[in-house]
């Protein structure tokens, strides 16, 4: 029997809530206090395990009960006694048996890929086609009601070696988003400066707003209108000199092929827990590329060890130029759910060569912030 011939014989979660250092405000809503993610371990005939995380956030992509339930309840009978080897086959149906829940999707492609590498001895980013890149360019999010605070960890990452972040407008007023980003320009000018209204803009004053902050010349303004205001989007990319990204538009190939198709943005964010996993987030890259588009690695309220499975799938993705987000369990988790922190130097995230996703979970973070929790005897 071929070592991928195992069968999986375990499917563990654990609903997690991990405190959080600050109050984070983004469009269409806040975080504070903690945030909620699903964790799932999968274990093979052979006692190897693989982990998956998903990060839901209830205002963006679904609730962390409901990601639970869809794999406690849906996916589980569709992975437990499967070849390991059947990873596709295995995403394949899951696909088909339950719509939407994109991020528990990502979390159990995330564990079959873990499981696999584990298996062969080698890296995640081995399985999804190589390695093109071994460091990625991080970016921090600038969120914090509070701009002083913001202030002081803008220090924190300059002396990091940070040099790229995003600022989070459209939650507060117009002026707020105005004021900082000229002292972030003014203060902060080594740094490479994007934006990110997260659907914050009423349609009525997106043009106006979004052409004010674009005479800052940021990267890229990101998302600032609701999702579904597609032909909005078109015409504000097609008034401003700046490149416009779309985020919560665009979650998968499906809503990717109908973007271009209306030229709503320049460029896309792509985030593993709206594709549902590594291979369709893969897929978003390669059309994005395709369509002329550039490509951003985004992420949700990840611990590292989403950000593990994000930086594998941008290590072997060429077509994701603009470097990625996992800055939160460096910077806004106040603990991690690793057994060691997050891989992360000189403001670039270290893509790990060892096996799997290349390092392992503590149990004992599992124990502590579970608030519930399903097939720990297998
Ligand atoms: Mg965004």
């Amino acid at each position: 029997m071929s070592e991928l011939d195992q069968r999986v014989t375990g499917f563990a979660l654990w609903h997690l809530s991990v405190p959080v250092s600050a109050r984070r405000d983004h469009g269409i809503g806040s975080v504070e206090h903690a945030v909620d993610l699903v964790v799932l371990r999968l274990t093979s005939e052979g006692g190897v395990k693989g982990y998956g995380e998903a990060s839901p956030w209830v205002v963006f992509t679904g609730s962390a009960e409901a990601t639970f339930a869809a794999l406690d309840r849906y996916m589980r009978p569709l992975v437990l006694g499967r070849r390991v080897g059947d990873h596709a086959s295995i995403m394949a149906d899951v696909q088909v048996a339950v719509a939407h829940c994109t991020e528990a999707k990502a979390a159990l492609d995330t564990a079959l890929f873990d499981l696999r590498a584990r298996i062969a001895g080698v890296p995640v980013w081995a399985l999804l086609g190589g390695r093109f890149r071994d460091r990625i360019p991080l970016s921090c999010s600038i969120a914090n009601p509070d701009f002083d605070k913001d202030l002081q960890l803008m220090s924190r990452l300059s002396e990091d070696g940070v040099r790229i972040i995003k600022l989070k407008t459209g939650f507060k007023d117009h002026a707020f988003d105005i004021m900082r980003l000229e002292r972030l320009r003014q203060d902060f000018a080594d740094f490479e400066i994007r934006v990110d209204y997260n659907q914050g803009l009423h349609q009525d004053v997106a043009l106006a707003c979004v052409r004010d902050v674009a005479q800052f010349q940021p990267t890229f303004i990101e998302q600032p209108v609701k999702a579904h205001l597609r032909d909005l989007m078109a015409r504000i990319r097609d008034s401003i000199d700046v490149p416009l990204l779309a985020d919560e538009s665009v979650f998968g190939p499906e809503d990717m092929l109908q973007a271009m198709g209306q030229g709503l943005a320049d460029g896309v964010s792509i985030k593993i827990m709206k594709s549902g996993g590594l291979t369709r987030a893969q897929t978003v890259a390669r059309m994005a590329h395709a369509g002329g588009w550039s490509a951003y690695g985004g992420d949700m309220f990840e611990s590292g060890l989403a950000h593990l499975a994000g930086a594998h799938m941008i290590a072997a993705t060429p077509e994701i130029t603009l470097g990625c987000e996992f800055y939160q369990a460096s910077y806004f988790l106040t603990d991690d759910i690793l057994a060691n922190p997050f891989p992360v130097e000189d403001g670039k995230v270290v893509v790990p060569d060892s096996p799997g996703l290349g390092v392992d979970v503590n149990p004992l973070a599992l124990e502590r912030f579970s608030v519930n929790r399903a097939g720990l005897a297998a």
